[in-house]
């Protein structure tokens, strides 16, 4: 069950909400509305609350949790990572929370949501918990690049080490974190097997990404990163680096050049006219309507028309 942070207070309008609008029979028989709806309160809340910061994670925890759990994403659908700045009633929507899941790097905002708001619960940075092989970030004052996500073998081997931190906050409902994320772990490799065969002839080919977001994503599946065109997610680059992309781009033979859906386009429009390359539209983060595995497909599919001669 997914709640977004920008509903007002979200635990307690839906979770309270749902048994009467129901109006199934019920072990109470025919009460009314209002008595069903405070019988059914502290059932309700004894459903542990996970928060997580970005929408990647929160579609996996999603799969691995289903009912047993609500799952509130604090980055609101359509905002970057980097330029977010959460409001008050964001942190609110945290409060109680038994985990906080945030990636590292991209959402330090997190900690301090957490710390204000669910200072009680566990937190997982997965880019602390994840045994992977670091890449250079640009990003100041990151050594690693923190983009993890965007690698699918990579979330295969996180599914366990979630299902470990759910089960340890809500140990009742093991059983079902099991058997989900197994069924998960079977998805996103069926996933990556799919995604490596539609990129599979694409290996080696120029890959000039909007943000520093894709050297995981283009490492594993034998794209060959050029240049990023922002290397500071949302401000604009210096004159001088957008020469030097423009150089590295037309050298590449690069058939296109991406931006991204949460930031401004600008500075990958004047790139791209002036290396005389098509421009189309990544999504590192995806909206609540997409699960993890649809985001990675749709991603998949952008490329792959793109940079196919
Ligand atoms: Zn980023």
């Amino acid at each position: 069950m997914r709640i977004d942070s920008r509903s007002k207070s979200p635990r307690l309008d839906r979770r309270t909400a749902r048994p009467a609008a129901r109006g199934r029979a019920t072990p109470f028989g025919r009460l009314p509305r209002v008595l069903l709806v405070l019988l059914a309160l502290p059932v309700a809340l004894a459903r542990p609350v996970v928060a997580v910061s970005i929408h990647p994670y929160a579609s996996l925890v999603e799969q691995i949790v289903g009912s047993d759990a609500t799952v509130v994403q604090v980055l609101p659908s359509g905002a970057s990572p980097h330029t977010f700045d959460p409001t008050p009633s964001q942190v609110t929507a945290i409060a109680g929370s038994a985990l906080v899941i945030m990636n590292g790097g991209v959402d330090e905002w997190m900690r301090k949501v957490a710390v204000s708001a669910a200072p009680k619960a566990s937190l997982f940075v997965v880019t602390e918990r994840l045994s992977f092989t670091p890449i250079q970030g640009t990003e100041a004052g990151v050594a690693a690049n923190p983009h993890v996500w965007l690698d699918p073998s990579l979330m295969v081997r996180l599914v366990p080490q979630l299902v470990g931190a759910l089960t340890a906050v809500d140990p009742a409902d093991a059983a079902t974190f099991r058997a989900n994320g197994a069924a998960l772990v079977t998805s996103l490799q069926t996933l990556d097997g799919e995604l490596s065969a539609e990129l599979a002839p694409l290996e080696g080919v120029a890959f000039v990404p909007f943000h520093d977001a894709w050297p995981y994503f283009a490492r594993h599946f034998g794209l060959d990163l050029v240049v990023s065109i922002e290397p500071a997610p949302g401000r604009e680059p210096s004159p001088r680096y957008v020469a030097d992309a423009i150089a590295k781009i037309r050298a590449s033979g690069a058939r296109a050049v991406f931006d991204e859906a949460q930031l401004s386009p600008r500075p990958a429009e004047v790139v791209a006219q002036a290396a005389g390359v098509r421009l189309a539209t990544l999504d590192p983060v995806g909206r609540s309507d997409q699960t993890y595995q649809q985001l990675m497909r749709a991603d998949v599919a952008i490329v792959k028309a793109a940079l196919t001669p």
